[in-house]
């Protein structure tokens, strides 16, 4: 497979190059495949679902295409994904499809764990270690850092923003030792952002170390998430005809996103054939999106901190991608958007709980609202020009191809549940009166350690310390 570049498409390079890179900094654009290849018809139209691995290993094949023999990527499949995703039916047409049953708990794990094993194998003949820079808003410190965690040749910097992540998160990607280390910049997720990109354009920098990313920036965290969109939709289309008792319903999405890199993963699983019709992009205050899909403005602003705070965003990265791999049109077509304030989420959650008994964190719980809302109502009334003012929070006023469909009850949902809600206990509680159940893999991390260093959110700081430190 090709890989070209989000700004400039002349450019042409390997898996290799892209999964090293990061990102072309020569153009400062971010790699795509050249072209999304399709799942055979066979594999998608068997009675039964593949398993979550088969899926994993047959899309990993176009992707890595000539430069990794099959059994190596067999191999690396399997020591990736020990765990799954479930899918769980809350309603008839509901179905939460838990992304959070890795090692740090939330989806990112998918992402990472692929990420770091093909850094791994691509790096096997360096003999000098690739820096891993990742900058984060919560969940992607924790799996980077569990991922690459005494990787040999690879070495991990997080940079966090300082008293904006959960108390749980922070231990999360503090407690580590060795090869992975934890930096508490004062200031926002945009600030590590923008220290981290600049690290990349410092060419006096990169010559003194091989340099590499791990945000949603890097393709190869990007790829791997569309393997549950393509095991969970499957999935849903066998079942759902019985669940639900309509005839062939569309399957529609909703994405709890942040820096959009989960719903760029969904566009990519629908262009290799999964049976998804569209999406709901769900967000939080920070609704740069929500109001590009209705104004055509796109404004990125600065992040806004909420009680989702794993998609406080103000500039998602991943734009670029979706609009290189579809137009603003089609875009329209494809997505609903929807967005909740802080008082929306803690309605959210205790909705959620108390009609269909499923606890729920704060990410998954916009999308479960903004699913609720749309099929029950938002979408007919918008349909029948009642339409919301897209200041306020709820559906944005733009119309997708697949209105009618969920107006009209031939539909069926796929919330995105991306972290466990013992990660957000806190907030969880207020809602449904108690604590969610921690898993024993999160009571471990608390008694650690912390062994984050602070970091103020200046480049000339963030430099020095990488060069008197790495
Ligand atoms: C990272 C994260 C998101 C947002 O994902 P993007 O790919 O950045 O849109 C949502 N929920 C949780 C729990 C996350 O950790």
């Amino acid at each position: 497979m090709i890989y070209t570049d989000t700004r400039d498409n002349s450019v042409q390079v390997s898996f290799k190059t892209a999964v090293l890179n990061g990102m072309n900094e020569k153009t400062g654009g971010l790699y795509i495949p050249v072209e999304f290849p399709k799942f055979s018809f066979d594999f998608l139209a068997k009675n039964t679902t593949p398993s979550f691995r088969d899926i994993s290993f047959e899309a990993s094949k176009f992707f890595v295409d000539g430069e990794i023999p099959e059994g190596d990527l067999a191999d690396i499949i399997s020591d990736c994904y020990p765990f799954q995703p479930k899918v769980i039916p809350i309603d008839p047409v509901t179905y939460v499809l838990e992304l959070f049953h890795g090692p740090t708990c939330a989806f990112k794990d998918f992402g990472a764990r692929f990420m770091a094993r093909m850094m791994s194998y691509f790096n096997k003949d360096e003999d000098t270690p690739l820096h891993i820079l990742v900058a984060t808003s919560g969940d992607t410190g924790s799996a980077v850092g569990s991922a690459f965690h005494n990787v040999p040749g690879l070495d991990v910097t997080i940079l966090y923003p300082e008293g904006k992540i959960s108390p749980l998160q922070e231990k999360q990607l503090s407690t580590f030792t060795g090869n992975v280390r934890a930096l508490r910049v004062a200031g926002t997720f945009d600030d590590c952002q923008k220290l981290v990109k600049t690290a990349f354009t410092d060419t006096e920098l990169r010559k003194k170390f091989r340099l590499s990313s791990a945000n949603s920036i890097n393709i190869s965290r990007l790829l791997p998430q569309s393997f549950y969109y393509t095991y969970a939709s499957l999935h849903v289309h066998h079942r759902c005809p019985r669940d639900s008792k309509i005839d062939n319903p569309s399957i529609i999405v909703t994405v709890p996103s942040g820096n959009f890199g989960n719903l760029t993963s969904g566009l990519i699983a629908r262009k290799m054939g999964a049976p998804i019709t569209g999406f709901i992009a769900a967000t939080n205050t920070n609704r740069t999106i929500p109001d590009w899909l209705t104004t055509s403005k796109y404004e990125p602003r600065p992040s806004v901190q909420t009680y989702a705070n794993a998609m406080d965003v103000g500039a998602p990265s991943n734009y670029e991608r979706m609009i290189a791999m579809h137009t603003y049109e089609e875009l329209k077509e494809l997505l609903a958007s929807y967005w909740l304030d802080n008082d929306g989420i803690c309605d959210a959650i205790k909705e959620c709980n108390t009609k269909t008994g499923y606890v729920i964190d704060p990410h998954g719980a916009i999308a479960y609202k903004a699913w609720n809302d749309v099929k029950t109502s938002a979408m007919a009334d918008l349909l029948a020009g009642k339409e919301n003012d897209y200041t306020k929070p709820g559906l944005s006023p733009s119309v997708p191809f697949w209105a009618k469909k969920v107006a009209n009850k031939e539909a069926v949902g796929i919330i995105l549940e991306t972290a466990h809600p013992a990660k957000f206990g806190d907030i969880v509680k207020s809602q449904i009166g108690r604590d969610p159940v921690l898993p024993d893999r999160l009571e471990k991390v608390l008694s650690l350690p912390d062994r984050s260093i602070a970091m103020s959110n200046k480049y000339e700081d963030f430099k020095e310390w990488l060069e008197n430190n790495l």
